[in-house]
């Protein structure tokens, strides 16, 4: 398999992932296939740090986090959190629930629109059998932590503005004190100036309350500014994982140079491609491209490309890509 390695230590991990897969039936006419949406994805996340995950719309990211929070089963592989190997058809135990949490896209939907933001808070505490005391006091505080003031309880969800929606999904996530949250496309649907502002709020809890994120977006600028190490994925696997420094000052796999080459920058003298060159559509999961997946749309394709996928391996030190331009010799 093409992806099997991960950077980092297991050393102070809280979440470690290992070759997992994941496909999907669909129905294609009278008969149906096999859609590989994740494949072969290993990656360890430090407790306290922020993994990136980023990519084009497709390419297995938001099915990676579900599998990772025990939305999907994965089909193979294997999730340890803070040590301990998940099970991946049976529930996981209540402590794990809890300690790992999600923040969706859209702030607008993710609210139950007849409930009251104190209600929608507190409704996984219920459920946890948290009493109605510790309740009360949970929801006013995680309010003040996203910086709402306690009386926000008392409104619903038509009454407040997008971001003040994200805040309190932010802060429903918190109520259960979580020790990752894995937020996809969390702030995609939010202006520009909230999003600097959740963005800011998010970095806060983190350093308060010592969370993980797994940090999902198709935004380059955003994932740079939030993450400590980066993992770049493409039609179900990860190509490059590094530390965002190493990723946006040198990215190494075409398709990451690509990505950034083609997003704007704020400061274009970060940026050693001036040109986008990222061409095509994504094949489709369907039908991937023999070999690497990227070679039909890649500048540099060779005639091993559509011959071995190139295996994950440390091109630089800490630096995992999966490309024969940097790991011919140890591909298979
Ligand atoms: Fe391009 Fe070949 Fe590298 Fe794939 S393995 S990214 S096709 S050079």
């Amino acid at each position: 398999m093409p992806t099997t390695t991960a950077i980092g230590t297991d050393a102070g991990a809280l979440l470690e992932v290992e070759r997992l897969a994941k496909a999907f039936s669909v129905k294609l006419g009278l008969r149906r296939a096999k859609v590989s949406a994740v494949e072969g994805v290993s990656l360890v996340v430090p407790e306290g740090s922020t993994l990136g995950i980023v990519g084009e719309s497709g390419c297995g990211k938001s099915t990676l986090a579900r599998v990772i929070l025990g939305l999907y089963a994965a089909d193979d592989g294997q999730i340890r959190f803070d040590g301990t190997p998940l099970p991946a058809r049976k529930r996981r135990p209540r402590k794990v629930v809890e300690q790992m949490q999600m923040v969706f896209q859209d702030p607008y939907s993710a609210l139950n629109p007849r409930a009251s933001i104190g209600e929608s808070i507190a409704f996984p505490l219920r459920v946890q059998g948290i009493g109605k005391d510790e309740i009360r006091t949970r929801v006013s505080k995680v309010l003040e932590d996203v910086g709402l003031h306690a009386n926000y309880a008392g409104y619903y969800p038509h009454q407040l503005s997008g971001g003040q929606r994200q805040r309190v999904n932010i802060a429903r996530a918190l109520a259960l004190q979580p020790r990752l949250i894995v937020l996809d496309e969390a702030v995609s649907a939010l202006d520009k100036s909230i999003q600097a502002q959740i963005l800011n709020l998010l970095k806060d809890l983190q350093e308060t309350y010592h969370l993980t994120y797994v940090f999902i977006s198709h935004d380059l600028n955003v994932v740079e500014y939030m993450s400590d190490q980066v993992a770049v994925m493409y039609l179900g696997h990860v190509v490059e994982s590094c530390s965002a420094e190493a990723l946006y000052r040198e990215p190494l796999h075409p398709y990451s140079q690509a990505l950034l080459a083609s997003i704007p920058s704020l400061d274009p003298t970060k940026r050693k491609l001036e040109e986008p060159v990222v061409s095509g559509e994504m094949p489709s999961p369907l039908n991937p491209p023999s070999g690497c997946r990227f070679r039909t749309r890649c500048p540099f394709v060779m005639d091993i490309c559509s011959e071995q996928p190139p295996a994950l391996a440390e091109a630089e030190h800490a630096h995992l890509v999966s490309c024969h331009l940097h790991t011919s010799t140890q591909g298979g």
